[in-house]
């Protein structure tokens, strides 16, 4: 079975975590001035790339909290975990998002 890496837990296994999806998503903080396609964008695109993947996860089952993981989409494996707010490790600099709204 799929071990995880909980920030705070440690290895758990994978039934007691939640995957929130694209990671590093911030929300527009002028939203009256997006149009309809920018607010559909922050809304509803995601990416699904076939590869190294920043991602929000939860320790729904155990601790209840939310981190940061980059996980290879191809292979499964989580190549780093870090607290939500805590300096981002280097194996993942290249591959998180910088919550900047397009
Ligand atoms: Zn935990």
């Amino acid at each position: 079975m799929l071990q995880i890496n909980c920030p705070w837990c440690g290895l758990r296994a994978e039934i007691e975590f939640t995957c929130g999806g694209e990671g590093g998503i911030v929300r527009p903080t002028a939203t009256e001035t997006l149009s309809d396609a920018q607010w559909g964008d922050y809304v509803f695109m995601r990416k699904n790339p076939k590869g190294l993947h920043h991602e929000q996860w939860r320790h729904s089952s155990g601790c209840g909290r939310w981190f940061n993981a980059l996980r290879d989409t191809v292979s499964y494996k989580f190549e780093a975990v870090w607290k939500i707010g805590e300096q981002t490790p280097a194996a993942a600099v290249n591959h998180v998002h910088t919550g900047e709204f397009k």
